[in-house]
């Protein structure tokens, strides 16, 4: 069973020797009588939270650290190989965490059956899975939009912003997103629909570029970045403006967190900022597959992904993520079928 290791704690930037591929030969069995399933991992996430499991164990990570020497785990989709539970059976496939290796065991307490096969096993590691419940519950459960209002969105091209930008300009809103290279610009504005884009890192003053963008104001900032960013965006929001705060992966790899400066915006404009954490809006997810599956059908969703070949290559593609090296959703092939 080869698999992803995590040598030590990580401080600063990941780096692809934090991570060493191994391979073990222990068969791996169904503990007698549980109510596991015996996996084969298919494709697995790479996501931004799982940088916070790199770190030492503390109280504000958003879930426990990962333990050096053992497997680090995350989002997958997988194939049940053998199941000691009544709710899978040989062959049915699933996506929810499962260690970054070609077999796991585990309790599919967490898990989603994945029932819609017509679609690429891998959109559920993004468009179909977390990233894509993700945009879906930050933008219409926290964000409040109204037709015709103004959307800002940051780290765009990415699993999660490519979405927002799409379910806004579905809901009639004006939509424009940033990213960090020419090609990921191109994308937003000649694949993703969105109505303008600019590269952040050409930009020497990020509230001139918001304020070009936006002449009239944001309503809505979908926060992906954090740091200058957001100060930037504070200066340019409209009077009952609504910051959603998905995630500051600006902030992710430093030992001292920037300071935001333009706080005092948020009074006199009535901003309301709320932070969301995806899982909270797991039980909505039937729902959300009922809105998304006929619009991959009915191509009004474009989704694109950036797929590294190979478990080995994982680690790569993992601490990519914080250099922007992804264009669209990372993803690792371990398996096909
Ligand atoms: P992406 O697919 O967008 O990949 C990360 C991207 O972030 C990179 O490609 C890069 O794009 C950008 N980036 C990296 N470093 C920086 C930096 N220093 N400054 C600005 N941009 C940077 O990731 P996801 O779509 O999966 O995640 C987007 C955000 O959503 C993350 O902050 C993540 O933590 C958060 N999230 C939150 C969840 C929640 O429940 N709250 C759930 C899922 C995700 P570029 O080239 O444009 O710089």
């Amino acid at each position: 069973n080869k698999q992803v290791i995590l040598r030590d704690y990580v401080s600063g930037f990941p780096k692809e020797s934090d991570f060493e591929i191994t391979t073990t030969t222990v068969e791996l069995r169904l503990p007698e009588g549980s109510n596991s399933v015996l996996v084969k991992n298919l494709y697995l996430s790479c996501d931004p939270y799982m940088r916070s499991r790199m770190g030492k164990p503390s109280a504000f990570a958003l879930a426990q650290a990962f333990t050096p020497g053992k497997p680090i785990l995350g989002f997958g989709v997988s194939r049940v190989i053998e199941s000691g539970h009544p709710g899978y059976k040989q062959g049915d496939l699933l996506w929810g965490i499962v260690g970054w290796e070609e077999y796991s065991v585990v309790t599919p307490e967490m898990h989603f059956k994945i029932h819609d096969t017509d679609v690429p096993l891998s959109y559920y590691t993004g468009l179909l899975g977390m990233p894509g419940m993700t945009a879906y519950a930050g933008f219409h459960e926290v964000c409040s939009p109204k037709k015709g209002e103004t959307v800002y969105v940051s780290a765009a091209s990415g699993a999660v912003g490519q979405l927002v930008g799409q379910f806004a300009k579905m809901m009639g809103c004006y939509v424009v997103g940033s990213a960090g290279s020419k090609e990921k610009v191109d994308l937003l504005k000649n694949k993703f629909g969105f109505d303008d884009a600019f590269n952040y890192k050409e930009e020497q003053d990020l509230s001139a570029a918001l304020k070009r963008c936006f002449p009239k104001g944001i309503d809505i900032y979908f926060e992906n970045v954090g740091g200058k960013m957001l100060d930037a965006v504070l200066l340019n929001m409209n009077m009952h403006g609504r910051i959603a705060v998905c995630g500051m992966i600006s902030q992710y790899n430093l030992e001292d967190q920037e300071g935001v400066h333009n706080l005092t915006s948020i009074i006199y404009k009535r901003i309301r900022i709320q932070g969301f954490v995806v899982f909270d809006y797991f039980e909505k997810y039937s729902n959300f597959m009922e809105f998304v599956i006929p619009c991959i059908k009915e191509e009004k969703i474009a989704y694109v992904e950036d797929v590294a070949e190979g478990l080995e290559k994982g680690p790569e593609a993992l601490v990519g993520l914080f250099y922007g090296k992804n264009v669209g959703k990372q993803v690792v092939v371990v398996a096909r079928e």
